[in-house]
């Protein structure tokens, strides 16, 4: 494979892949060559619409975009609009729906008491008194110590034994600095000040962010299958697994991965909303995404047809794609190790979820490849 002439090779198009060569290309004026091992730009952050139906698939899972960072908006709408999509989420248990985060809606319609906002401290505190947790020393002692048996189990318990595969008896009481809860009726999932959808979808965001003179995007191509074709003196924006790139010296970092049923049904609306979580261990789905309901915009009066993803999740194998890294004490000490490696690279930079191997949303990993590449100056 042809790298002459080229200075900078990213490898992953995702938003830190992307936005790096968008910024590399104009701001530094320079010749950029993506590599992308899968068939599309986008990374998890790909969507598509179905042709049939006008319905616009998130393919790894539902993406709202949602940030409070000023610079970050104003980037991400120079390719794109927004729709004004505010995201909320319901979750089923015992076979009622509730609002989540849990917020005052929440706790009234599970109790069934009229609460009111200055009331709720109290309240909480002393259904957390009933437990007597003083110190505590994993997870479910926090939350129960924060709100209470009756709420833990309902909402928390179940959905974590799910998300994680781990009793929260055997998760570590720092994990979560104090579970979101609301003291009044906002039953907006997010806080951010600016959020929505691409009008055009995902992909119409990444096309626009790629689609420059001095970028070239090469998909389907494995960075590893044409790294010895690379000069050396080549700078590699590298997003893809950190320890793979060092090819599991020091093993592997533990990923949760998940799996999406994908169905097709006769309804014009299935479930009334976008995301619905199931917080009850007995139902094996985490939560049902909906799709169409992302686009308030668009006039679906003519289709009667909706898709759904079922999600659940499991511990990732060598082959199946990462999700959300776990973070163990192990992963953590061989994370360290690829770290000290990785800043022995002069001409190597790590970016992004899986190079980083940490959580981030979409504005998270934006904000940072701005930084890197002094977002501002071009
Ligand atoms: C289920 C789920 C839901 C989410 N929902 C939201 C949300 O609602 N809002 C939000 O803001 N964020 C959300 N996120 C987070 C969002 O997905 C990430 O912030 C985003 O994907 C990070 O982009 P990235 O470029 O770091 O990584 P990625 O998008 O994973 O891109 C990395 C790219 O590198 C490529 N690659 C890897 N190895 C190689 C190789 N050897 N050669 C060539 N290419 C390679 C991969 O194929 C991939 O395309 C969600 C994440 C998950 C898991």
């Amino acid at each position: 494979m042809d790298f002459n002439g080229i200075k900078f090779v990213v490898v992953g198009a995702g938003f830190y892949g992307s936005v790096t060569a968008e910024r590399i290309a104009n701001n530094l004026g320079e010749k950029v060559v993506v590599l992308e091992k899968r068939d599309h730009i986008g990374g998890n952050s790909w969507s598509f619409f179905d042709q049939k139906t006008n319905i616009e698939i998130h393919k790894y899972g539902s993406h709202i975009f949602h940030t409070s960072n000023r610079e970050v908006w104003d980037y991400i709408n120079r390719f794109g609009k927004f729709n004004e999509y505010r995201h909320q989420v319901i979750t089923i248990h015992n076979g009622k729906p509730y609002t989540m985060p849990i917020n005052l809606l929440t706790i009234n319609n599970f109790y069934g008491k009229n609460l009111k906002p200055w009331e709720v401290e109290a309240f909480l505190q002393g259904e957390s008194a009933k437990e007597k947790v003083k110190n505590p020393s994993n997870l479910e002692e926090a939350i129960v110590g924060q709100i209470g048996y009756p709420l833990y189990k309902a909402f928390v318990r179940g959905y974590t034994m799910k998300q994680w595969q781990t009793d929260p008896v055997r998760l570590p009481a720092g994990i979560i600095q104090r579970l979101p809860v609301r003291y009044n009726y906002n039953t907006s999932y997010f806080s951010d000040l600016w959020e929505g959808i691409p009008e055009k979808g995902y992909g119409d965001i990444f096309r626009n962010m790629l689609d420059f003179e001095n970028i070239e995007v090469r998909l389907g191509v494995d960075f590893f299958q044409v790294k010895d074709q690379i000069p050396d003196e080549t700078c590699i924006i590298y997003t893809g697994p950190v320890d793979r790139f060092f090819n599991y010296k020091y093993g592997e970092l533990c990923w949760r991965t998940l799996d999406f049923k994908e169905e097709v049904l006769d309804y014009s609306d299935y479930q009334g909303t976008a995301v619905v979580n199931y917080a009850d261990e007995e139902n094996p789905y985490i939560r049902t995404h909906e799709f169409r309901h992302y686009h308030p915009e668009i006039d679906y009066s003519g289709c009667d047809k909706t898709i759904v993803f079922h999600e659940t999740s499991r511990f990732a194998k060598k082959d199946d794609l990462p999700y959300y890294p776990v973070g163990r004490d192990e992963d953590k000490k061989k994370l360290e190790k690829y770290q000290a490696d990785a800043e022995k690279l002069n001409n190597v930079i790590f970016g992004g979820r899986l190079g980083e191997y940490r959580y981030y949303d979409m504005h998270h990993v934006i904000g940072l490849a701005l930084k890197r590449w002094n977002y501002g100056t071009g």
